[in-house]
């Protein structure tokens, strides 16, 4: 824990487990309710000043964060596959997605225009001014251990706010590592603040009724980001939540079978499947079925499971055994309801994988609106393929869902794809293209899926106030 510029210790540990071999990595301090207090004292009394820096001098140390975390890259990357299991290449190209969010924030710091608007009155005039809008309460998932830090520390810092992170129980490591980055980069104390805890509710509820945090910004489960916004709305705080997701992939008639299907396993089995915009529902047209579900499952076989740090390792572990009995439920419930297996469907344990979390890459066909695969967000290695007959009724398939996250389509008909990516009611969509994420785009849902946008120039925004000045003259 970092609290007021200072290494935490002598306090209760908890320890972190690498989920590919099940071996103890490291231990974390467990806070103390003195220790949230403490923090919350610590940013309150840094923002005093902190917002008073000039967007220059914030850039500054963003930059030198950025730097430092480009100079360390490697190493990060083999934490975060020790601490989360997701093969050394993934793990390479998040701390880099991660770092992108410290680049273009410390540039965005810069670009907090404010506003002169005319007035109907001779002798007023209209100044708008953007101003932090306080201490921010920051919470972290662990699928994304490191990048999630950045997209929201980045903008929450330029904007001249201070912030308490809580990461995830189970990636703590990678927290402390982006906290020595910037600490090592120099922001003052209280400015950026960690605690770590094994109960997160606590600190969740600390940050949703103290009145000196002024805003919630929280990536995690849906059941648990409506409650935090729940006791966030009683004390009338902003909030930006990025929840759960159950995102349709489309391949359209027009489109290449074996190329969608290429697209999307590559999708679906990043970070075994356990990530808010993966492909959770594969909507294929009935003439089509057939090559695409070869392709798709002859990919997903192909896929070696293992120990991330190995070479050649192209799918790692889920993070615990809960989310392998989520993933194996949700599999022999659609197979009680008539999917058939078309490869994978069980857990592994052979070769070396018994002490992790390994799931076969799976590919179901014959998926049904009967089956919890269906409705229910999956966050594992599973390809549910959906057959269907005509354009409208996929597109109603498609948004027949709580969420609103992301959505992906194939299509080589531009009239087509631009009517679906009109009609679909996500906040993504990727169109041909199955990374449609960057710092400088727009990440955020619809529906369940959450409020707010995080990244892009909407990023910064979650973290401004708006000041008007109405000036008699
Ligand atoms: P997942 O099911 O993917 O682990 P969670 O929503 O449980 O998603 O976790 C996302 C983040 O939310 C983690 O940092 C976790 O510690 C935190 N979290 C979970 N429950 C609560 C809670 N009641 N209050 C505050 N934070 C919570």
């Amino acid at each position: 824990m970092y609290i007021d510029g200072e290494w935490m210790t002598g306090r209760p540990e908890f320890p972190v487990t690498n989920p590919a071999t099940g071996e103890i990595i490291g231990q974390v301090p467990d806070c103390t309710d003195q220790d949230i207090e403490a923090a919350i004292r610590a940013a309150d009394r840094a923002f005093k000043e902190w917002k008073t820096t000039t967007a220059y001098q914030r850039s500054q140390l963003l930059y030198r964060a950025w730097e430092l975390m480009m100079r360390q890259k490697r190493a990060l990357a083999e934490l975060m596959t020790r601490e989360q299991g997701k093969p050394l290449k993934a793990s390479l190209n998040e701390v880099q997605y991660g770092a992108d969010f410290l680049l273009w924030f410390a540039e965005e710091a810069k670009r907090m225009y404010g506003q002169i608007i005319p007035s109907a009155r001779e002798n007023q005039r209209f100044l708008v001014q953007k101003t932090p809008v306080g201490v921010v309460g920051a919470i972290t998932p662990w699928n994304y251990p490191i990048s999630m830090i950045t997209r929201k520390l980045a903008p929450a810092l330029a904007a001249g706010c201070t912030v308490i992170l809580k990461p995830a129980e189970s990636t703590p490591l990678c927290a402390k590592a982006m906290m020595e980055i910037f600490a090592e980069a120099g922001f003052p104390p209280g400015v950026v603040n960690l605690i770590t805890v094994q109960n997160p509710a606590r600190v969740g509820e600390a940050f949703c009724t103290d009145p000196r945090i002024r805003k919630l910004t929280f990536t995690g489960s849906t059941p648990v980001g409506k409650e935090l916004n729940g006791l966030a709305a009683a004390n009338m705080k902003r909030v930006s939540m990025e929840l759960g997701g159950h995102a349709p992939a489309i391949v359209f008639p027009d489109a290449d079978p074996v190329h969608a299907a290429k697209g999307l396993a590559l999708v679906k089995f990043l970070n075994t499947g356990q990530a808010c915009i993966s492909p959770n529902r594969i909507f294929v047209h009935q003439d089509q079925a057939e090559p695409f579900i070869r392709e798709l499952s002859s990919r997903a076989s192909r896929l070696v499971a293992g120990n991330g740090m190995h070479d050649g390792t192209g799918i790692g572990p889920l993070i615990n055994e809960l989310a392998i009995q989520k993933v194996d439920s949700q599999v022999k419930d659609a197979v009680a309801r008539g999917a058939k297996v078309e490869t994978g469907g069980h857990r592994l344990t052979d070769n070396g994988l018994a002490d992790g979390h390994f799931y076969a890459p799976t590919v179901l066909s014959g998926v049904t609106p009967a089956m919890k695969i269906y409705r229910e967000e999956t966050f594992g290695p599973v390809a549910p393929v959906i057959t269907y007959r005509t354009e409208d009724d996929v597109i109603a398939m498609a948004n027949d869902t709580e969420y609103g996250l992301a959505a992906y389509l194939y299509s080589n008909n531009m009239a087509t794809a631009m009517r679906a990516f009109e009609a679909l009611d996500f906040g993504i969509i990727g169109i041909n293209d199955i990374n449609p994420t960057s710092a400088a785009a727009p990440f955020g849902g619809m529906k369940n899926s959450g409020l707010g946008r995080e990244g892009a120039q909407e990023g910064i925004e979650e973290y401004l106030e708006t000041k008007l000045g109405g000036f008699a003259i």
